[in-house]
């Protein structure tokens, strides 16, 4: 396992050494250690991406597109590999690792197949002769969360390249191995030198002399809410063009019409994806009093067969927390909503798990939640169900939207006109109804209010590394 950065397709350390560790969370055992990168290597990695980027945007489109079919199937054919090292740094179950590696897969193969829509547009105009072109913006940078450690950069990456910019590309600290696996496979690719550049290490520094630096043209970040406005007021200095997708809180409303068994298979699949711990997981749960205690019940008893473990072992559905704060995050959760009155249902509390580390949460369902509790009003981030119920759509609808986020939304539910007046209702960049996975590569996906803005996926992805040049003429 490579442990270096790449910079201008060199493989290279720390220029003094510094490293920093790499643990699963699952057991503390040591994976890896990565360079900690500072400021004069960050330099050296703008250097590189501001060289390589002249000739990365006029290589033809469909040159581009044939290295980004080349990184998706080199991906499929290492899927196993890359994979184990996502359970190993971020604990999830392995099968859960191996769908992320081919949702990551599928980006390189939309970005591939959305290079077409570069092409220039010709609006009519009288008297005048218009051409509307894309242009890309230049370097980019791409700083990515420990959740989904190769599907976050995928979704950056791909369009970042497929659009003919270069980039830059900062991983989460806890989960850097992922990222220097597909830097690998990128080089392997075919991807030249300077085009695509990594540096692992602590965020500020890093950061720092990214925001400064006029040369980066196009900042793409995920991850919390509070680091996207640290990233948004640093970037103001250079009028950085930002794409912020950000923390959740997505409601799921489950209407009087949703059978219980399959409402609870739509619930359990959007809830525990890894443990809980992703950006549109349903954090809030919103029954149709008329069903209420029946899915109660039966989503309680669903979520105390969940097996949790180390992510390698067979039947595993649950992993652990992320970190020590992470798991502490959740259990005050809980004991905030028990003390506002809530009913725990069923968890409620830590899980040993045999030969593993202290940092697994039992699922929980905690019944009649309200808005003056954390839970309601915070990403959890960990396997917790608040749930409290509605009378009708309006209040439905209304409970749903008193939320700052707005990434997420989702409802189960048959009814026609219900349907079409969510969609237009629901405070959220994407509406699952009885879908528990609305993300797929080929859609826009992103938030609105503090979930942020900009959208990844398909076509939309390309638009966010592109600016739009208008060439007007007038003939003599
Ligand atoms: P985080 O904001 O702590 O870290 C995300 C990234 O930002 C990491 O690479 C981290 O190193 C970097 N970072 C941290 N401090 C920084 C600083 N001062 N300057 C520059 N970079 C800095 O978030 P996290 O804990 O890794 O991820 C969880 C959060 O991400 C949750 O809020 C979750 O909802 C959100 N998330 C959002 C989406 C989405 O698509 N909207 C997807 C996944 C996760």
């Amino acid at each position: 396992m490579r442990e270096a950065n790449l910079i201008g397709g060199d493989w290279v350390d720390s220029d003094a050494g510094r490293t920093l560790e790499v643990l699963d969370p699952a057991t503390d055992a040591l994976v890896g250690r990565v360079p900690a990168m500072g400021r004069a290597e960050t330099t050296r990695a703008v250097d590189a991406a501001a060289a390589a980027f002249p000739g990365w945007a006029a290589r033809p489109a469909a040159a581009r597109a044939a290295t980004l079919r080349e990184i998706a199937s080199r991906m499929e054919a290492a899927k196993s590999g890359l994979a184990a090292l996502v359970t190993a740094e971020q604990g999830k179950p392995l099968a859960e690792a191996a769908a992320e590696v081919e949702y990551a897969q599928s980006f390189f193969e939309v970005a591939a197949a959305a290079v077409d829509t570069l092409e220039d547009e010709r609006p009519s105009v009288s008297g005048k002769s218009i051409r509307v072109r894309r242009r890309r913006v230049g370097v980019a940078v791409a700083i990515t969360p420990w959740n989904f450690p190769i599907a976050m950069l995928a979704k950056k990456v791909a369009p970042a390249l497929a659009a003919g910019c270069t980039q830059i590309l900062k991983p989460a600290e806890q989960t850097p191995l992922s990222a220097i696996a597909f830097a690998e496979i990128a080089v392997e690719a075919g991807v030249p030198a300077g085009v695509f550049n990594l540096l692992t290490g602590d965020p500020a520094p890093i950061a720092e002399v990214l925001l400064a630096d006029s040369r980066v043209r196009k900042l793409s970040f995920t991850g919390s809410t509070e680091v996207g406005r640290l990233l948004m007021r640093g970037g103001a200095t250079n009028l950085l063009r930002l794409s912020l997708e950000l923390g959740g809180h997505a409601p799921m409303l489950v209407f009087e019409d949703a059978g219980i068994e399959s409402a609870v298979r739509i619930a359990m699949a959007a809830k525990y994806r890894n443990g809980g711990q992703t950006c549109i997981c349903p954090n809030r749960f919103l029954v149709h009093e008329s069903i209420h205690d029946a899915f109660v019940a039966a989503l309680a008893a669903a979520s105390a067969a969940l097996v949790s473990g180390i992510g390698t072992q067979p039947g595993v559905a649950l992993g652990p927390m992320i970190d020590d704060v992470a798991i502490a995050k959740v259990e005050a959760h809980v004991a905030d909503a028990i003390r506002h009155g809530a009913t725990l249902v069923t968890g409620g509390g830590r899980r040993r798990v045999a030969g593993a580390a202290d940092r697994f949460h039992e699922p929980t369902v905690l019944a009649g939640c309200t808005g003056e509790m954390r839970c309601w009003r915070e990403e959890t981030f960990g396997p917790v169900c608040p749930v409290r119920s509605f009378r009708d759509d309006d209040e439905a609808i209304e409970l749903a939207n008193d939320s700052e986020y707005g990434l997420a939304a989702y409802a189960i539910t048959s009814a026609p006109d219900r349907i079409e007046r969510l969609g237009t209702s629901l405070q959220a960049g994407v509406i699952g109804i009885n879908d528990p996975g609305p993300a797929v590569a080929a859609v826009p996906f992103g938030g609105v209010r503090h979930s942020g803005f900009g959208r990844e996926g398909g076509r939309w992805g390309l638009e966010e590394y592109l600016e739009l040049v208008t060439v007007s003429q007038v003939d003599d």
